[in-house]
């Protein structure tokens, strides 16, 4: 009765939606003009052409979204000019939504198609240029016929001035020609175009480009920094998947004044990825956390990727519960491989881990699968970007508890090397099930739907302290409290003067006045330079309620006052290791910091 119901449901709404498709249109090509003149404008010049083999309507659309990118991009926005010609007669159109275009074509033949593409969006899911350099991403500037399918062959010609050079993942089949077998490669391959420097080398036995604008923006030293760490940091990501999946890998970087300043990001692509650097971040070793993550995003979401995902989709929002698995697991990957290929140390490891706790411990509780859902819609409530940080925890406690239930035999790069075989090689998406049968098989069977019900569906609270002892590490909380009196002081040649007493604070309720000296607060001497230490020392095993005894000298008198006590109480986290772990716990941790398994 149920299935009647839906199978009803389903005949009723394919008959309710017409979808509208394109007639079939063949030979297609690109061709995109930047060069000096253009980038005086910012434009980048777009052509398609194709034959239709009928007449009928053509409907072109450009994407949605970059994938990697979960927001929606409206790149039809940026386009100027839109015009079509077939046998040099203009053809009409008009918009069939918001980012396709409907053209009547009136016979069989090859249609021109021709607009301008404003690239002034310094953002690495957008297309952006300067005097003399452009990047652009496929997605922006390719338009694809609705409804006819992406595995059509299409080939790129790129056009500029003859001194200028071409940088993108995409084959080349001829001088400034370049072709990829299907619309999804097509997209996924940006490209920078002007002056800009560009050196090799090799890693994992493939050609690792590094392209950097602008020229001169990294000195050879530092490119040569970049080269070594990755040949240190990739063999250990490809070693859990068994494959290096691209000919050659291409670090496009781009740094900008006007980019957000300090902050740089990185766009993940199939055998390329794309940074956007604020100047003063460059040369600086962090960077190589970013290029870990996104490199190791090649084998994680760009080929073994949630099945919501599968394949993309680019006229709509494609949410998965699944991204804390796409982008924070591949962030605590980006950090095992650093460890792992001693880039940073098992202290630097525990540091950026303590950091992420710390962002979930101060971020509202937020569950994983919806932080993953609702990335798209932009929360203001701090949860935004949870899902790396959390997501990259989750995984570190997976990894722990897999390794734990197979005493180190297995691990969460078990998991990984399993669904890549299982549901990548095999042409299709993984599930939520995929995800936890893998994770249960590689932990010999242990359940985890209740891990998952109250830590990853749930907004409960990591098991921290059940979790990092079985791999030899815990989360030690130090508790620093200060004396919170309600007055401010400054230093003059008498000592320490109260400038200031704030209203009904502690201070006043005790009796402190403008122009008292501070002598002593709970019995510590308050000029002393170990106060601090000294009355954290004494005080912050105290619960609120009592009271200080605060000393002063006011004129010749010497006083002594008693405050309220108030305390402000700040918690410093660090990630450490357990001094008497188990040797079972030690196998564990050992094999996680050097990717090993017990034989
Ligand atoms: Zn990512």
């Amino acid at each position: 009765m149920k299935s009647l119901a839906i199978w009803m449901l389903a005949l009723a709404s394919t008959a309710g939606a017409q979808v509208e498709r394109s007639i079939p249109v063949k030979n297609i090509e690109y061709n995109v003009t930047f060069d000096s003149v253009t980038a005086e404008s910012r434009l980048i010049k777009v052509g398609m052409t194709f034959t239709t083999v009928s007449q009928g309507t053509v409907l072109l659309s450009l994407p949605e979204w970059t994938p990697g990118a979960y927001e929606v991009g409206n790149f039809a926005r940026f386009v100027n000019n839109f015009a079509v010609s077939e046998a040099n007669a203009q053809l009409e159109w008009d918009k069939a939504d918001k980012d396709t275009w409907r053209i009547r074509v009136p016979r069989a033949g090859k249609v021109e198609v021709a607009f301008d593409y404003k690239a002034d969006s310094l953002d690495n899911a957008n297309s952006w240029s300067k005097s003399n350099f452009a990047f652009f991403n496929g997605t922006n500037l390719f338009l694809y016929p609705e409804g006819i399918g992406m595995d059509f062959v299409a080939t790129v010609t790129v056009r500029t001035n003859p001194e200028w050079r071409i940088a993108t993942g995409m084959h080349a089949t001829g001088v400034n020609t370049f072709s990829a077998t299907n619309y999804h490669d097509l997209v996924d391959m940006p490209f920078f175009v002007g002056v800009f420097d560009i050196d090799s080398t090799t890693v994992v036995g493939k050609t690792l480009r590094f392209a950097s604008y602008p020229s001169g923006s990294i000195t050879p030293v530092v490119r040569t920094g970049i080269f070594q760490q990755l040949a240190k940091i990739i063999p250990y990501q490809a070693t859990i998947f068994g494959e290096v999946p691209w000919d050659s890998y291409t670090v496009l970087q781009v740094s900008d004044a006007d980019f957000t300043l300090g902050s740089a990001s990185g766009l993940e692509h199939q055998n390329s990825h794309l940074d956007i650097i604020s100047p003063i971040v460059l040369g600086n070793p962090i960077l190589a956390s970013l290029y870990a993550h996104e490199v190791f995003h090649a084998w994680n979401v760009k080929r073994l990727r949630p099945a919501d995902m599968t394949p993309y989709q680019y006229d709509r929002e494609q949410p998965t519960p699944l991204l804390w698995i796409s982008e924070g697991v591949t962030d605590y990957y980006a950090d095992l491989s650093q460890v792992r290929g001693k880039t940073v140390t098992p202290r630097g490891f525990y540091g950026s881990t303590t950091e992420k706790i710390d962002h979930i411990i101060e971020t509202l509780p937020t569950s994983l699968e919806d932080a993953s859902v609702t990335t798209w819609a932009k929360p203001v409530d701090g949860t935004d970007d949870i899902y790396y940080d959390k997501g990259s925890v989750a995984g570190l406690l997976l990894d722990i508890m897999i390794r734990d239930a197979s005493d180190n035999r297995r691990s969460l790069d078990t998991v990984m090397r399993e669904l890549y075989e299982t549901t990548y090689k095999k042409g299709k998406g993984f599930t939520n099930d995929d995800w936890w049968s893998a994770i249960s098989k590689a932990a010999g069977g242990k359940a985890f739907a209740e891990f998952e019900r109250r830590y990853i569906d749930g907004r409960e609270a990591f098991p921290l302290d059940s979790v990092l002892p079985l791999g030899g590490l815990k989360l030690f909380v130090e508790r620093t409290v200060r004396p919170s009196l309600g007055i401010s002081i400054s230093e003059d040649e008498e000592g320490l003067r109260v400038m200031q007493v704030v209203v009904s604070g502690p201070g006043a309720t005790a009796g402190v006045k403008l122009g008292d000296y501070l002598l002593k607060v709970g019995g510590l001497d308050a000029g002393d330079p170990a106060f601090q230490e000294k009355f954290n020392a004494k005080y912050a095993g105290m619960a609120p309620g009592g009271t200080v005894p605060i000393e002063i000298r006011r004129g010749t008198q010497r006083l002594t006052l008693n405050a309220p006590v108030r305390f402000n109480t700040t918690e410093t986290r660090r990630l450490i290791e357990v001094t008497n772990a188990s040797p079972k716990a030690i196998r564990v941790r050992d094999g996680l910091l050097n990717g090993t398994l017990q034989q």
